[in-house]
């Protein structure tokens, strides 16, 4: 097993990233094998004992158990890391398990986390409820007001954690301002950068520390498997991540690293043909409702930052409904093509009440603090013809009383 001729790190690292996501991390066997292998095995054997010692030691490469590392699930890890342009990657089985990892690899009791108080609805539970059950301190602010991060920064503060855009609302943090504070006040910055995806936003490049994906959504984008990636540098990796991924099996099956390297191959192609679709669509229901969101549109009030560190607005269209539950639930049971789900990053597209589904388990006011009403939609688009899903869209807004 041997990276495929010619794609030594070197070599990917100078590949345009549309070319790294259908060949980075390639290994071939002796084979030959034109696809990636699938390697189903949970470890792998020794040619001596010698060698199997050597490898416990660490003096020599190669695999010992697919807990801590897979030759399909490297080539996942390898792939991300080169396209993220970060020095290691690790798969994890759901993207819950990528933000745990990230966060509790790094963090002991006594130490304080500020996050971002828009942040998908398990990640919101960590800081609410995990994090404290074992003496980390969380401290919850608008990711929009910068003096709030300074404001709340401790000097037991070790971690910041944010999305952007954020889930559902599309608030954009300004990661470059945030993280030039995180390393004033020496703490490591960790984005979820799983709605911009790694086609349109590079955390590292604006003074991450740690990215992390729940590939579940656009890297998978078929609606298959569930999986997360953590993407850092060797020096957090064997400081931190390592030693909890390998020892807490955390680990991705080689079987959805697999769906997901198939995923990878063509996740430009639907990630920019997605965003023309959210682009048509937000347009189209701009005239029908005020309160569309989607940063491509003029009327996105965070428009100018959104797309300074994006290269476009994403896939997700947001709207409200201004008669709230009823009209929501009206306008989504009247969708004739597009599913109600809770998945998002499909090629298909989906409609999501976040109110009654994956906020909930928030409370009431949390809610509202945030900004999900009643009336929202979270609508993730998809790769049918844009005309159709336009059309489905707004013949359900007329069963719903708006047009
Ligand atoms: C879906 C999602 C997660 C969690 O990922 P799973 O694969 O469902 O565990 C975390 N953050 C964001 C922003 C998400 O959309």
């Amino acid at each position: 097993m041997r990276y495929q001729k010619g794609t030594d790190r070197k070599v990917t690292s100078n590949w345009a990233p549309k070319t790294q996501m259908v060949r980075a991390g390639s290994m071939r066997s002796d084979f030959g094998e034109m696809g990636e292998a699938l390697f189903m095995t949970s470890a792998f054997t020794y040619p001596t004992a010698e060698e199997a010692e050597a490898r416990f030691d660490g003096r020599a490469e190669g695999f010992t158990y697919s807990r801590q590392t897979n030759p399909t699930v490297a080539m996942l890890e390898e792939r991300m890391a080169l396209l993220e342009g970060a020095e290691i990657g690790r798969a994890t089985g759901t993207g819950m398990a990528a933000m745990t990892a990230s966060l509790l690899c790094q963090l002991r009791a006594g130490d304080h986390v500020v996050a971002a108080r828009a942040l998908f609805g398990s990640c919101r539970w960590l800081m609410d409820e995990l994090l404290p059950r074992y003496g980390i301190e969380t401290t919850v602010v608008d990711a929009t007001d910068l003096n709030a991060w300074q404001a709340a920064t401790r000097d037991t503060t070790k971690v910041f954690f944010l999305e952007t855009p954020a889930n559902p609302t599309l608030e954009i943090a300004d990661i470059r301002a945030i993280a030039d504070m995180a390393k004033s006040a020496g703490a490591r910055m960790v984005v979820d950068n799983v709605f911009a995806t790694p086609v349109l936003q590079k955390p590292l490049a604006l003074g991450a520390d740690v990215v992390t994906y729940s590939t579940t959504k656009h890297i998978d984008g078929q609606g298959r498997c569930l999986g997360g990636m953590i993407l850092c540098s060797k020096e957090f990796d064997e400081e931190f991540l390592y030693p909890y991924y390998r020892h807490t099996g955390c680990a991705m099956s080689p079987f959805n690293a697999w769906v997901m390297l198939k995923g990878m191959e063509t996740l430009d192609l639907r990630v920019n043909a997605m965003c023309d679709n959210a682009e048509y669509l937000a347009e189209k229901l701009s005239d029908v409702l005020d309160s569309v969101r989607h940063p491509s549109l003029s009327s996105f009030a965070q428009r100018d930052l959104a797309l300074s560190q994006m290269t476009r607005g994403g896939t997700m269209v947001i709207f409200e409904l201004p008669g709230g539950r009823d009209q929501a639930f009206t306008f989504m049971n009247a969708l004739e093509m597009v599913d109600i789900s809770n998945n998002l990053g499909d090629s298909r597209s989906i409609a999501t009440h976040p109110w009654s589904t994956t906020h909930k388990a928030l409370a009431e006011e949390s809610r509202l603090e945030l900004g999900i009403t009643p009336g929202m939609i979270r609508f993730s688009v998809g790769l049918e013809d844009r005309e159709d899903i336009a059309n489905d869209v707004l013949q359900a807004l007329k069963t719903a009383g708006i047009s």
